[in-house]
C-alpha cells in the first residue's frame, strides 16, 4: 500500500494518536521534523498550527496539506509519526517502508539553520530558554514583552521553546545568528568528557545549571495570575508573618531564610521542616519564592540541588518508583552522567534540598509503618515519601513540606525539626500588597481607604488568597455592591461575577442581575469536577477528564481552572483550580445549586465530617491535650476541604444570596436545604455542648472548644442569621470557653463575636496564643460585653488594637479581666488603661507582662490606679518601669483597698523602688502577694521590706529570687522575715 493510501485508510486512527491525552506535543513534535526536513514551508505550518483552533482541527489540517503534498511527503509523515509516537501507541498502526526523516542541503542562512536543526533545538533550548532569552534581550534582539510572550506560564517548556524559536524567525537573521552564536558558546563550555578528573563534578554542574534554569521558569510566576503575564513574582511577593516556637514556648518572628535555618529548631536530629497554615495562607507561594531564590543564588547558597515536589501531582503518581526515577523523572532528568549525579547526591545529601508542598493534599496520611532506606528500590511512592520525610531514606537531605494545620498529626510530629508557622499578612503586608497590585498610587489609595471603612473585609485580607480576590475585585468593590460582602462567601461570588464579567460580550462587560443563571451551565459542569475530584482527593485533572465533564475550551478560558505548571517530563497537559478554596466553592455552588442531587447531599456533607473529626479534632489540639491519644491519620486529606466547602455552602444558602439563587434553584429545594444546614449546625454544636464535663467542685465550668467548634461557628457566621446564632448559643451554658492554639486570626473573630454575643451569661473567653491582632482584637468588640474575662496572651496586639477594645471595654458592665501577656504593648495604651481603671469600678484583674511598659507608662497607670478601689490582681512581668515606675505604681496603689496580688517581676526595680514597695506594704490590708523576683534590689531595699512586713500582717510572701545579694545576706535577711523567698 503506498503512503498516500496508508494516510487515507488509517485517517481516524492517525486524529486519535496525534491528539490522544489532550496533548499538543506530540503534533508539534512531527511538525518540527516535517519543517526540518521541507516537507512543509513555513506558510503550511501557519496554518495548520493555529492555537485558537482546536488540536483535532490542527491535526486534520496537517493530514490534509501533507495528503495533497504527494507520496513522497506523506512517506515522510508516516516516518516523523513513526519516529515520534511511543510504542504503545503505535499498536496496530502501519507507518509504511522505512525512511528516515532527514533535512537537505546543509542550509546557507541562519533562519534556515533553525528550521533544520528545529527538532534538536528544542531538546537543547527546553532547559535553557533563560538563557537564550537573556541572550536574546542584551542583544536588544528581544524585549521584555518578547520574552514575557515567549515564557508564559501556560505554556510547557517545549512549547515555550517553539515560540521562542518562531519569534526568532519573525525578527530576522541577526536574531537568529544571535541564537546560534548563544547554542555555540554554550556547547564550547561545556566540559570535555575526555577529561576523567573534570568529569563527575562537570556532569553535577551542568545538571544544577539545569535544574536551576526550571526550577526558575516554573517559579517565575504566580499561578493566580497565570497566562494574564501582568506579574511577576518579583512584582508581588510581599513577605508574611512566620513563627516558630522555641523549645521555651517562646514565639520568634522568622524571616524566609530563617525557615531552612537552625532558629527554633526543636530537634536536631530530624532534617523535616513543616511550615503549616491554613488553606490561602500563602504556603505554596513561600515555597515558590524559596525555590526561586534559589535558581538565581540569592539564597540557600549552600544547598546545591534543589528538587522541588508537589504532593497534589504525587497523587497522580501511580508507578512504584526509585528515589533516583522520582528525583530525575519528577524533578529534572540530567543530560548527561545519570549515574555520577544520582551518586553525588547519595555522597553529599546536605548538598540537597527537598521540597513536598500540601502534604495535606497527599491522598495518604503520614504512617511510619514500612521502612524503607535503599534510594534504588521502586517502591509505592506513600512509601517513598513518608521514609523521606522521616529520615529513614536519604538521612541528612534537609525537607521542607508544607501543610494545613490539620493534616499534621503527632506521629509526624515526631520526625520534625521544626514546625514554622505561617499566618498571613500583617496590617502592613496587606498595604504592601496592595501597593504592588495596582501601579497607580491613587487607586491603591482607594482600594486601602476602602478596606479600612469595612473592617470585616479587612480581617479576611489577612489571608493572602482573599487579599488577592478582593484586590483583583477592586472595581466590583469600589463599584458599590448590594451586597457589601462581609462573608468569605461574599467574597468569592464577587471572583465568580469578575470573571464572568472578564469574559462578557456586552459593553463594558456588565453583568444582569441573573448572572448566575446565566452561567448556570458552566457553574455546575465545574462544580461536578470540583466536588468529585474532593471526594477523591483529586486537584489535577486530564483533558479527558475536562471533557467527560462536558468543560469545553471555552469554559476553561473563563479562567477557574489553569494548566499545571510541572517540572516532571510528560508534556500532557494537566488542569487544576486556580486555588484549593475555588474548587470548595465550586464544589459547595454544586451541592446547592445541582437540581438532581440526592435529597440527603448537604446533610453528608456536614456529617461526613463530622465522623472524622472526633478522631481529627484531638490530633489539631497537639499542645493542649494528652498526646498519648491513639490517632487515626489515613484518609484526612479531604476534611479541611469538605469545611470549607461546608462553609461555601452555609453562606450561598445565607437569605443575604436569596435574589441571586432565585431562577436557579427551586425555593422549596432551596428551603429544603437551608433547613439541613441548620440541623446539621445545631447538632454539631450539641455534640460539643454534651462534651463539657461537669465542673470539679469549686471550678468553674469550663468548655475547651475543639477547632471543629470554630469551624461551626464560621459556618453559621456564613449564614449571616441572627436568629440562627441566638438559637444555638442559648443552648450553651458555660462560666469559660477555652480556645487557645486553635489557629484563631482576624477571620475567626468576626465569626466568634457575631455568635457569642447571644450568650446567655457572661464567660471568661480565653484566646492565648492565637493570631487574633489588632484587627481581630477590634472584631471581638461586638461579644465584650458577653465577656467578664477576656484572655489574650501572645496574640501580636498592638496600642492601637487596645485602644479600641478599651474604649469599648469601659461601656462593658461585666468586663472585668483582661489579660495581655507578650503582645507589643508599650506606653501609648498605658492612658487608656489608666482610663478604664478610673471610669470602671468593677474592674478586677490586670495582666501586661512581657510587653514594653516603661517608667513613663508605669506613671500613667498609677494615674488610673489612684482612682480606682476594686482592682485586685496587678501583673507587669517582664517590662522596664524601673525604680521610677515602682515609686509611681507603689504610691498610686497604698490606698487600695482591693489589691491582692502584684508583679513586678523583672523590671528593672532596685532598693529605691522595694522601699517605694515598702510604704505601700505598711499601709496595705488587702495584698497577700509580691513578687520581685529578677530585679536589682540590694540589701537596703530588702531591709526597709522587712521593716514594713513588720506591722503588716496580710501579706504572706514576697519573692526575691534573683537581686543583688549574696548568698549569706539572703540567708541571714530571711531569718529575719520568713515570709522574704529567695
Ligand atoms: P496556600 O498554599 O497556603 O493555600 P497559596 O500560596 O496558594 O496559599 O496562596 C494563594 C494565593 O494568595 C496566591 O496564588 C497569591 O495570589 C496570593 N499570595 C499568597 N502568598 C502571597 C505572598 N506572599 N505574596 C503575594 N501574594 C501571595
Amino acid at each position: 500500500m503506498t503512503a498516500h493510501q496508508l494516510i487515507l485508510k488509517q485517517r481516524a486512527e492517525l486524529l486519535a494518536v496525534l491528539c490522544g491525552g489532550g496533548s499538543a506535543e506530540p503534533l508539534d513534535c512531527v511538525l518540527d521534523l516535517l519543517l526540518a526536513c521541507e516537507v512543509l514551508v513555513w506558510e503550511d505550518y501557519l496554518s495548520i498550527r493555529v492555537v485558537e483552533k482546536p488540536l483535532l482541527s490542527n491535526v486534520r489540517q496537517l493530514l490534509d496539506v501533507v495528503y495533497d503534498k504527494g507520496e513522497d511527503a506523506c512517506s515522510l509523515l508516516l516516518a516523523a509519526m513513526n519516529q515520534v509516537l511511543p510504542e504503545e501507541q503505535k499498536a496496530g498502526l502501519c507507518f509504511g517502508k522505512e525512511c528516515a526523516v532527514l533535512g537537505k542541503n546543509r542550509p546557507d542562512t541562519a533562519t534556515l539553520t533553525l528550521l533544520a536543526d528545529r527538532p534538536v533545538l528544542v531538546r537543547k533550548l527546553r532547559d535553557n530558554i533563560d538563557g537564550a532569552l537573556n541572550a536574546l534581550l542584551t542583544t536588544g534582539c528581544f524585549t521584555i514583552k518578547d520574552c514575557d510572550a515567549v515564557q508564559l506560564p501556560v505554556y510547557t517548556p517545549s512549547q515555550q521553546v517553539r515560540r521562542l524559536l518562531d519569534q526568532v524567525r519573525f525578527k530576522g537573521e541577526t536574531a537568529a545568528k544571535t541564537l546560534l552564536q548563544y547554542l555555540e558558546q554554550t556547547e564550547t563550555t561545556r566540559p570535555n568528557p575526555e577529561d576523567k578528573e573534570n568529569h563527575l563534578s562537570a556532569n553535577c554542574l551542568l545538571y544544577q545549571k539545569k535544574l536551576r534554569s526550571s526550577v526558575a521558569a516554573q517559579s517565575h510566576s504566580l499561578s493566580t495570575y497565570g497566562g494574564t503575564g501582568r506579574f511577576s513574582l518579583d512584582d508581588i511577593y510581599t513577605d508574611g508573618l512566620l513563627e516558630v516556637m522555641d523549645g521555651s514556648g517562646e514565639t520568634l518572628t522568622l524571616g524566609l531564610e530563617d525557615v531552612v535555618g537552625p532558629l527554633g529548631t526543636l530537634n536536631e536530629d530530624a532534617d523535616t521542616v513543616l511550615v503549616s497554615g491554613e488553606a490561602g495562607s500563602g504556603k505554596s507561594t513561600l515555597l515558590q519564592r524559596l525555590h526561586l531564590l534559589w535558581a538565581r543564588e540569592a539564597l540557600l547558597t549552600n544547598t546545591f540541588l534543589l528538587f522541588p515536589f508537589s504532593c497534589r501531582k504525587l497523587n497522580s503518581e501511580h508507578r512504584e518508583l526509585s528515589l533516583k526515577e522520582l528525583l530525575f523523572l519528577h524533578c529534572c532528568w540530567p543530560d548527561r552522567g545519570q549515574d555520577e549525579v544520582f551518586q553525588f547526591i547519595l555522597d553529599h545529601p546536605n548538598l540537597a534540598l527537598f521540597t513536598f508542598d500540601g502534604l495535606d493534599e497527599f491522598k495518604q496520611g503520614f504512617t511510619d509503618e514500612e521502612r524503607h532506606c535503599c534510594p534504588t528500590k521502586q517502591v509505592p511512592i506513600p512509601i517513598l515519601l513518608f521514609n523521606l520525610l522521616q529520615g529513614t531514606l536519604m538521612k541528612g537531605v534537609m525537607k521542607v513540606a508544607t501543610s494545613r494545620p490539620q493534616a499534621v498529626g503527632s506521629s509526624l510530629k515526631h520526625y520534625l525539626r521544626k514546625e514554622v508557622l505561617l499566618k498571613g499578612f500583617s496590617p502592613g503586608g496587606i498595604d504592601c500588597y496592595v501597593k504592588k497590585h495596582h501601579s497607580d498610587p491613587a487607586m491603591a489609595r482607594r482600594v486601602i481607604e476602602s478596606l479600612q471603612a469595612n473592617t470585616v473585609l479587612l480581617s479576611l485580607c489577612h489571608i493572602p488568597v482573599f487579599c488577592w480576590i478582593v484586590t483583583k475585585c477592586h472595581q466590583e468593590l469600589l463599584g458599590g455592591q448590594d451586597v457589601i460582602p462581609q462573608t468569605i462567601t461574599d467574597v468569592y461570588l464577587l471572583v465568580l461575577q469578575h470573571f464572568f464579567q472578564r469574559k462578557s460580550p456586552q459593553p463594558q462587560g456588565v453583568l444582569g442581575k441573573a448572572w448566575l443563571e446565566e452561567h448556570l451551565d458552566t457553574v455546575l459542569k465545574l462544580g461536578q469536577l470540583a466536588l468529585e475530584g474532593l471526594e477523591a482527593s483529586c486537584y489535577v485533572f486530564s483533558g479527558y477528564e475536562l471533557q467527560r465533564n462536558g468543560l469545553t475550551e471555552q469554559d476553561v478560558s473563563l479562567g477557574f481552572l489553569i494548566y499545571c505548571n510541572d517540572l516532571s517530563v510528560t508534556d500532557c497537559k494537566r488542569y487544576e483550580f486556580l486555588h484549593i478554596t475555588l474548587q470548595c466553592f465550586f464544589a459547595a455552588l454544586y451541592v446547592v445549586l445541582n437540581r438532581n442531587s440526592d435529597r440527603s447531599a448537604v446533610s453528608r456533607l456536614f456529617q461526613a465530617q463530622y465522623r472524622q473529626l472526633s478522631g481529627l479534632s484531638q490530633r489539631c489540639l497537639g499542645h493542649c491535650i494528652d498526646s498519648s491519644v491513639e490517632e487515626v491519620e489515613s484518609h484526612v486529606t479531604e476534611t479541611p476541604n469538605l469545611q470549607i466547602t461546608a462553609q461555601f455552602v452555609s453562606g450561598l444558602l445565607s437569605q443575604r444570596h436569596h435574589n441571586l439563587l432565585l431562577e436557579c434553584c427551586p425555593i422549596a429545594v432551596r428551603e429544603r436545604k437551608v433547613k439541613q444546614v441548620v440541623k446539621s449546625l445545631s447538632k454539631g454544636m450539641q455534640r460539643h455542648f454534651k462534651s463539657i464535663p461537669r465542673p470539679v467542685e469549686g471550678e468553674k465550668k469550663s468548655m475547651h472548644a475543639m477547632p471543629s467548634f470554630v469551624w461551626l461557628i464560621k459556618c453559621i457566621y456564613e449564614m449571616q442569621d441572627n436568629s440562627i446564632a441566638r438559637d444555638t448559643m442559648a443552648k450553651l451554658d458555660v462560666e469559660h470557653l477555652k480556645l487557645t492554639y486553635c489557629n484563631i486570626g482576624p477571620v475567626e473573630c468576626t465569626a466568634l463575636a457575631y455568635v457569642l454575643k447571644y450568650l446567655r451569661n457572661p464567660v471568661g473567653l480565653q484566646l492565648d496564643n492565637n493570631s487574633v491582632g489588632d484587627v481581630g482584637a477590634e472584631q471581638l468588640l461586638p461579644c465584650l460585653h458577653i465577656c467578664h474575662s477576656l484572655y489574650l496572651r501572645n496574640n501580636n496586639i498592638s496600642d492601637e488594637g487596645i485602644r479600641k477594645l478599651l474604649e469599648n471595654g469601659m461601656k462593658c458592665e461585666s468586663f472585668q479581666k483582661i489579660a495581655l501577656f507578650n503582645n507589643n504593648l508599650t506606653d501609648a495604651c498605658t492612658q487608656h488603661f489608666a482610663l478604664l481603671l478610673k471610669s470602671k469600678q468593677n474592674f478586677l484583674s490586670l495582666r501586661l507582662g512581657n510587653n514594653n511598659i516603661t517608667s513613663q507608662g508605669a506613671e500613667q497607670l498609677a494615674e488610673g490606679l489612684s482612682y480606682n478601689q476594686s482592682l485586685q490582681f496587678l501583673g507587669l512581668w517582664g517590662n522596664k518601669i524601673g525604680d521610677r515606675g515602682a515609686e509611681a505604681l507603689a504610691a498610686a496603689l497604698k490606698n487600695s483597698t482591693t489589691l491582692i496580688w502584684l508583679s513586678l517581676v523583672d523590671n528593672g526595680v532596685g532598693s529605691a523602688g522595694a522601699c517605694a514597695l515598702a510604704k505601700l506594704i505598711s499601709q496595705s490590708k488587702t495584698l497577700e502577694q509580691l513578687w520581685l523576683n529578677k530585679n536589682c534590689i540590694s540589701r537596703e531595699g530588702v531591709e526597709c521590706l522587712i521593716e514594713a512586713l513588720k506591722i503588716n500582717s496580710s501579706v504572706k510572701e514576697v519573692w526575691l529570687r534573683g537581686n543583688n545579694l549574696s548568698p549569706e545576706e539572703e540567708e541571714e535577711l530571711s531569718k529575719q522575715e520568713s515570709r522574704l523567698t529567695f
